[in-house]
């Protein structure tokens, strides 16, 4: 006998039916699962680009679950509002006693779950399942939060391969979906929104395109080792997105890592715990949330903070080839490679001296992958402020970088197309005064394309005496 006749499963961040904590749960306890979907107006209203591709993805997601539910005689209710509001309403529409959600670890979400459930008169329960080790499941031996990375991913490795990875047959309790007619789906243009570049970017969307992503990259993934640095090299499985809205489960994705023997699968293995990583990060020091470096002696950094390098950095137009290639792959796709993210963020602050802040704002308005987590993670690593980041010292050459990880400037080439008719010797600095009568005849340096807007020999003297007085 099942405990509830009827509940609400409660979709966010985690758009598939498969392998899913809460809704196994739901499914197993509940007579009749009704699952809904809001789009949340507090967080939406607050975008100022209407043609976001993460709404769409999310649009395209829900698109794919409706289908999925419909051939179970059931269906996905979507709704767009402040879900403070709405879920009190379905819950009493549907006459619920129970609600399931998976746990959202960022600070609003986690409030205002917080505030929901202990508004609701019904029972309500939260799962873990958008990492494989949560908050703090994992501490040091003397019952801290881990702060380097290297013991952490031993401890987790551990703990993995000891308790084995559960997953979640939902498929088998199929039958428990309710029945309802058919609800008609929101429109973008409903919420405010517009049809962005998505589709045009060929990005697979929703369940079906996690699962297309993942066969893919399981022929691949030995490889990933050697291949997962260079940009115009397919060596990434491209899954962020997918993780970022659960349209895959991370515990299949371990599984996968776990079952090949291959150098590249334990590589790769080790990117997913860099995740769970900063996860535990911002829930035990949550002071991070707040814009505060990591490390405390880092937060008065007196960067100089030229609006003008900035607004040439976010549009692609440093003069640097390999940073604008990145910045304009970001802008024109909301992807960037993880090299020239570190690459990117990396010259921002240590080249042009502008606040990590700024950037990693920046990044959090256009990457269709966005995490608060992995974000903040990784700028405050990039800008040696963070957890096990990049010592303060060491400083990326952004010429080096680009001659080693884009040696042919194939990757520049496809999206700084005005410099196509360089050489692989004269593209990574095409101001390079050795080589500029040659690089003359072909392009119109300055014209064509930007100068560079400053030297980085120069800049990284500068960024040493900022950062020294820190230390
Ligand atoms: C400045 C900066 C900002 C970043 N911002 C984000 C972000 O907002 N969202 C995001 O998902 N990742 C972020 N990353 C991490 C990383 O760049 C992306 O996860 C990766 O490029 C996604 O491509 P992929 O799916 O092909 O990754 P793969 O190399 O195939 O890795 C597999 C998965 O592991 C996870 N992962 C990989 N690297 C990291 C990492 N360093 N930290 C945390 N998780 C990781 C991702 O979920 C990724 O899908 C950032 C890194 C930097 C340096």
């Amino acid at each position: 006998m099942n405990k509830f006749e009827k509940s609400l499963f409660w979709l966010r961040r985690d758009l598939r039916l498969y392998d899913n904590a809460a809704l196994y749960n739901a499914l197993k306890e509940s007579n009749s699962v009704h699952c809904a979907f809001i789009f949340d107006s507090n967080i939406l209203d607050a975008l100022n680009d209407k043609q976001d591709r993460r709404v769409e993805f999310i649009w395209e997601s829900l698109l794919q679950i409706k289908k999925q539910l419909n051939k179970f005689g059931s269906d996905l209710i979507v709704e767009y509002g402040d879900p403070n509001i709405i879920i009190p309403q379905l819950v009493k529409k549907y006459q619920c006693d129970a609600i399931y959600m998976n746990k959202d670890y960022e600070a609003y979400a986690n409030k205002r779950d917080t505030e929901i459930l202990k508004k609701l008169k019904i029972k309500g329960f939260q799962y873990k399942d958008q990492v494989l080790y949560e908050e703090n499941e994992i501490l040091t031996q003397s019952g801290t939060p881990y702060t380097v990375f290297t013991p952490y991913k031993n401890n987790h490795l551990k703990r993995i391969f000891f308790e084995g990875i559960t997953q979640f047959d939902c498929e088998s309790l199929s039958s428990n979906y309710a029945k309802i007619d058919p609800v008609a789906m929101l429109s973008l243009d409903e919420m405010g929104f517009k049809i962005s570049n998505l589709k045009y970017l060929a990005i697979p969307v929703g369940e079906a395109g996690g699962k297309l992503l993942i066969e893919d990259f399981k022929k691949r993934i030995h490889d990933y080792k050697l291949k997962r640095d260079f940009p115009f090299t397919k060596g990434v499985s491209y899954l962020s997105v997918h993780n970022r809205f659960g349209t895959v489960s991370i515990r299949q994705l371990a599984k996968i890592a776990l079952e090949q023997p291959s150098e590249g699968a334990s590589t790769w293995l080790s990117e997913l715990i860099w995740r769970d990583f900063y996860f535990q990060i911002l829930f035990n020091f949550p002071y991070i949330n707040e814009g505060q470096a990591f490390k405390a002696q880092f937060n008065n950094l007196k960067f100089e903070n030229n609006p003008d390098y900035f607004m040439a950095w976010k549009e692609g137009r440093t003069g640097y080839p390999i940073i604008d290639a990145a910045m304009r792959q970001l802008n024109q796709t909301g992807f960037m490679h993880n090299r020239l993210r570190m690459v990117a963020a990396s010259f921002l602050v240590k080249d042009l001296l502008i606040d990590w802040r700024w950037g990693e704002n920046y990044f959090a308005n256009k990457l269709i992958d966005f995490d608060f987590s992995a974000n903040n993670g990784g700028w405050q690593w990039a800008a040696s402020t963070g957890c096990d980041a990049q010592p303060w010292f060491r400083i990326f050459n952004p010429i080096l970088q680009s001659k080693k990880f884009d040696s042919e400037g194939r990757f520049i080439k496809k999206y700084v197309p005005e410099l196509d008719v360089l050489t692989k010797n004269e593209i990574h600095e095409p101001w390079d005064k050795r080589k500029r009568d040659l690089i003359n005849v072909k392009i119109n340096l300055g014209v064509d394309y930007p100068m560079p807007i400053v030297d980085h020999s120069e800049q990284r003297l500068k960024a040493l005496a900022i950062y020294s007085t820190k230390k």
